[in-house]
């Protein structure tokens, strides 16, 4: 089977959560919040590779702190991120080895996704060369004035918030990040930068309880929900074993 790597953006500066540490490095349960990323990934035979990407200034403690304690074999030492997130997903491309094609993107800050649900993703980019987690919209979506007037209501039928993973043939990916680059497009996720060149891009269901930690009360949220989910907790040690085996 083709080989797959997963690029981690966790080089955002956490500014809504307004702590001073990246929120990376936040205590989650008695781990810091990006080793229960990077852990979902660890557990899957069908990624070969894990490519974080955090702020420059972080890379050392990453390594030390992170790298050093889990001893994932199959996660690399972080690379640089930029000012957005798209350059910061750009940087992490940029780091990966020639003979990767495909990639799963996934966000740093989204701790509850599962191997289940980045392996069911990764199926579909090999069948339709994109694809991405995603949930449909339940509440009623308000337009609202500057001044917080309502200002319409939204149909939400055709509505469904994206999430991460979501995953590409690298060849499209990377073409998809020139064009952005040259077009001047910005977008808050990967799977915007495809559907820009015209490629259709596949929906899989995903879970609510793989949302973002932003604000305060997702970390409040967050921290209810560690030990409870069903999952991929490993123990230190026990990631490195795992990782010693064949690959897809
Ligand atoms: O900013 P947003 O909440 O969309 O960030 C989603 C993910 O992208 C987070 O894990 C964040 O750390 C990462 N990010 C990044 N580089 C930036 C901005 C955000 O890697 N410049």
């Amino acid at each position: 089977m083709s080989r797959a790597a997963a690029i981690i953006p966790a080089a955002g500066r956490g500014s809504r959560i307004g702590f001073k540490t990246p929120k990376t490095f936040i205590d989650l349960g008695g781990r810091p919040l990006l080793a229960h990323t990077i852990a979902i990934f660890a557990a899957s035979r069908r990624i070969c590779l894990i490519q974080p990407v955090l702020p420059r200034t972080h890379l050392g403690r990453f390594r030390s702190g992170i790298l050093g304690h889990y001893g994932w074999s199959v996660c690399r030492p972080a690379v640089a991120g930029g000012r957005e997130r798209q350059d910061s997903v750009a940087a992490g491309l940029r780091a990966l080895p020639e003979d990767i094609e495909y990639v799963v993107i996934h966000d740093g800050a989204r701790p509850f996704a599962t191997t289940a649900l980045v392996e069911r993703v990764l199926a579909e980019a090999r069948r339709h060369g994109a694809a991405l987690a995603a949930v449909p919209v339940h509440d009623t979506i308000k337009r609202v004035s500057r001044d917080l007037f309502l200002d319409g209501t939204v149909d939400r039928r055709a509505l469904w918030l994206a999430q991460t993973p979501q995953a590409f043939s690298i060849g499209l990916l990377r073409e998809a990040h020139a064009q952005a680059r040259a077009a001047g497009l910005e977008a808050t996720d990967d799977a915007a930068l495809v559907e820009a060149l015209g490629h259709p891009v596949r929906v899989v269901p995903g879970s609510r309880l793989n949302f973002k930690i932003t604000t305060r009360e997702d970390l409040t949220l967050a921290r209810m929900l560690v030990g409870r989910t069903a999952g991929n907790a490993l123990p230190r040690g026990c990631a490195r074993a795992r990782g010693t085996g064949s690959r897809a």
